[in-house]
């Protein structure tokens, strides 16, 4: 592609900012801008028409499937793959750093990365340590006070002691933290910034070295950098690297993790002249998605300003519909998407986006259903499975036997015969010597320091991961993946759990093995071994992918997971008050705001229809709750929206007061003595609310959810309904 081509497809202030001469840049505008579009063709033009390396580019995303995402569509601007060029996630890019350098980092060679969920296992070992009780010092409280004072670069010993109590607890379970984490070889994710922030500053020839190898920076998503993220672009940056940022304020979502907004103002005085860009004119969406999206984030105070328009399409109406209770919402939501994709459409033009991921099941059994493949990004990640945090601590344990997590998730997993008193006896033992659990065990039975039997257990596990570690050269990945599961036995162990379950978690421990087949290392750096890169990968990329990639499915994520993406359909289910704006945040103004830029991060993701939906009553987390329509719902102009009825759609003024659902006759119900959304009681069932009817007459079905039985779909004459 030449000069012209690369710059065709924009419009004259992105074309200005992409061709503009060396020097620091933010780029501040609205939702679908074409903001990420911009930093790559600026990348493009670096590379083409400047003559710059790849080698010297780096470039920040937010995530690591946008992250691939950008360097196939460089490859595709550009036609060569851009090697060399560093583009990934910040954690990505640190922990890259810090395998390079591990030695100047003060870490083993195959350090390991500590995930949430291991790192709450730790903290409650802590806890034990320490005699704190769970209920007065929830584990999860210290992860907190952690993770945000790394967030914001601050170590135990940079805390100021007081002698309040609280804080003098938190800052010992820190301070016992830091060491196990340091014995163990595991970094959290906070530390991984955190590690390459100090790396820097304390090697300042490698910071050089880094300068200089990196004159160009480019970060998108810039509005949710958060303290320790925006100090490390600045030290890589110093005085002679060229800064892109690019960003929206009202698409902060990420407060409750560190991310400061504030950055965003702080930029042009930390970079000097930087030439700030708006760009206002939205090229996803149509005229009344947009206007929705207006309409909403008006209300919030103190923002940045921008304006957007289009010169899109008016576009249909924004269809908002309200379901009896979840399954009803569900179920209209599959029906629409039957519509869709009759009208010929894939599936992966579709997004259900939601608050919680606690929302997903009853989606996801609708789909289920109606045979609707889907694929769900965040929430049932599949390396958080249970299975696969096992295998995967296996792995991690023949890599570096003194990664503590790994070892307590599977030295009596599957079972043998290992018990509490004698790990408790290696725990302690460990903290005395100040070593590792797997170096603790073997001092241990050297010592005759555990009994017979408990010596004879645990050194069959060590002798088990010796054996398999010695064989990590000689096999391939998934060889010694599928090695590892035969070996420890975990496939038998998880497939005694009953019914579904355990079959589905052998399946996926096949899958597994699949998995590292296809695995391609991200890392071109040959001193990595394949099983090192592997397991960053899989740490890192938690969450961001499923096993059935390249299927077309319909997509379902949180509204935090769906920022910079767009569909031409979309679906934002449970836009109800207490589930959004979630009821932790309705009495907190600042919370209240990032739960609205949430919500215009959502209805910006639609490019053609949006659809809003909400239930009247919804079971969630077990509990039973009656919310009205978000108020966000409520802020959306009411000519852009348009009320759905069941078999029926009715344009007319939203009234947000509505009459209770039964009174909402629809035709199809009509002579059968009940109305939909009618609570009836049946004598086997119990009470329960009717959902749908078909047909007519004393042979109607009728499908009723229940209770405490569920949903049933029942013929009306032998049902021997009566009206409660
Ligand atoms: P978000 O804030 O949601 O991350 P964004 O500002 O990064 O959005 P992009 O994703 O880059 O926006 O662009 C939105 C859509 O508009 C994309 O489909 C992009 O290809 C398209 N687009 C952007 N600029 C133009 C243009 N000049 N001509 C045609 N299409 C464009
Ligand atoms: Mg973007």
């Amino acid at each position: 592609m030449n000069s012209s081509q690369l710059l065709d497809h924009l419009n004259p202030p992105q074309a200005q900012a992409v061709s503009a001469p060396p020097g620091h840049q933010l780029i501040l505008a609205g939702a679908g801008s074409g903001k990420t579009r911009v930093l790559v063709h600026r990348i493009a033009w670096l590379i083409q028409q400047q003559g710059i390396s790849p080698h010297s580019i780096m470039a920040v995303t937010f995530t690591n499937k946008a992250a691939r995402e950008m360097r196939a569509r460089l490859e595709q601007l550009l036609g060569v793959n851009p090697r060399g060029l560093w583009v990934g996630t910040f954690h990505g890019l640190a922990h890259r750093l810090l395998q390079t350098h591990w030695q100047e980092a003060k870490l083993p060679q195959n350090f390991q990365i500590l995930d949430s969920d291991d790192q709450l296992r730790l903290i409650k070992r802590i806890h034990q340590a320490l005699n704190l009780d769970e209920k007065s010092w929830p584990a999860r409280q210290s992860a907190s006070y952690i993770n945000a004072h790394k967030d914001e670069g601050c170590r135990a010993d940079h805390v100021i002691e007081t002698s309040d109590l609280y804080e003098r607890t938190m800052l010992s379970v820190y301070r016992e933290y830091e060491q196990a984490c340091q014995t163990a070889g595991l970094v959290d994710f906070g530390e991984l910034l955190l590690r390459s922030h100090e790396l820097w500053l304390n090697n300042p020839v490698l910071l050089r070295h880094y300068q200089e190898r990196f004159p160009f920076i480019l970060v998108d998503e810039f509005q949710d950098t958060n303290t320790v993220q925006y100090a490390w672009l600045r030290v890589l940056a110093g005085q002679q690297c060229w800064v892109t940022a690019v960003g929206d304020d009202d698409q902060s979502i990420y407060g409750w993790r560190g991310a400061k907004i504030e950055n965003i103002q702080q930029f042009d005085q930390d970079f000097p002249g930087t030439s700030t860009i708006r760009l206002e004119q939205n090229y996803r969406s149509t005229a009344t998605i947009l206007q929705a999206a207006n309409g909403v984030i008006e209300h919030n105070f103190g923002r940045l300003g921008k304006t957007l328009h289009t010169e899109g399409e008016q576009g249909e109406a924004i269809s908002l519909y309200a379901g009896f209770n979840e399954q009803d919402e569900a179920r209209f939501i599959v029906s629409q998407i039957d519509k869709w994709i009759g009208l010929g459409n894939r599936r992966d033009s579709i997004a259900i986006l939601y608050r919680s991921n606690a929302q997903s099941r009853v989606l996801e059994e609708a789909l289920l259903r109606e045979s609707v493949p889907y694929r769900i990004y965040g929430g049932h990640r599949f390396y958080d499975r249970l299975e696969i945090k096992n295998i995967l601590a296996y792995l991690r344990l023949m890599v570096n036997r003194d990664d503590d997590a790994a070892l307590e998730r599977v030295i009596n997993t599957p079972t043998r015969g290992i018990g509490g008193k004698t790990i408790d006896g290696i725990r302690l033992f460990a903290r005395e010597q100040g070593c590792s659990l797997w170096s603790a065990a073997e001092k241990m039975i050297t010592n005759k320091a555990l009994s017979n039997r408990a010596a004879s257990s645990v050194s069959s596990f060590m002798s088990l991961v010796q054996t398999l570690a010695d064989q990590v050269e000689s096999l391939q990945l998934h060889e010694l993946a599928e090695k590892a599961i035969a070996l420890t036995g975990l496939k038998e162990f998880h497939g005694k759990e009953k019914g579904e379950k355990g079959q589905a978690r052998q399946e996926n421990l096949d899958e597994f093995v699949s998995a590292c087949r296809v695995y391609q290392p991200t890392s071109d750096d040959e001193d990595t071994s394949i099983l090192v890169d592997f397991l960053a990968s899989a740490a890192l990329d938690a969450g961001e992918e499923q096993a059935d990639e390249f299927e077309d499915a319909v997509q379902l994520m949180t509204l935090h997971s769906a920022k910079g993406l767009e569909f031409p359909l979309v679906f934002m289910a449970g836009v109800e008050e207490n589930l959004f704006p979630h009821k932790m945040s309705v009495e907190d103004p600042t919370r209240l705001e990032e739960e609205r830029r949430l919500a215009y991060v959502g209805i910006t993701r639609a490019m053609t229809k949006l659809y809003l939906t909400y239930a009247e009553t919804r079971r969630i987390h077990g509990k039973e709750s009656f919310n009205s329509v978000s108020r966000f719902v409520k802020e959306i102009p009411s000519e852009c929206l348009q009320e759905v009825r069941v078999k029926s759609t009715v344009t007319r003024p939203i009234e947000y007061n509505r009459p209770p659902a039964r009174a909402r006759l629809s035709d199809s119900t009509e002579g059968l003595g009940f109305s939909l959304g009618q609570r009836v009681s049946h004598p086997i069932f119990g009470e329960g609310v009717i959902l749908h009817v078909e047909g007519s007459g004393p042979n109607a079905h009728i499908e009723i959810n229940f209770d405490d039985a569920g949903t049933k779909r029942l013929v009306l004459q032998y049902a021997k309904l009566e009206a409660v």
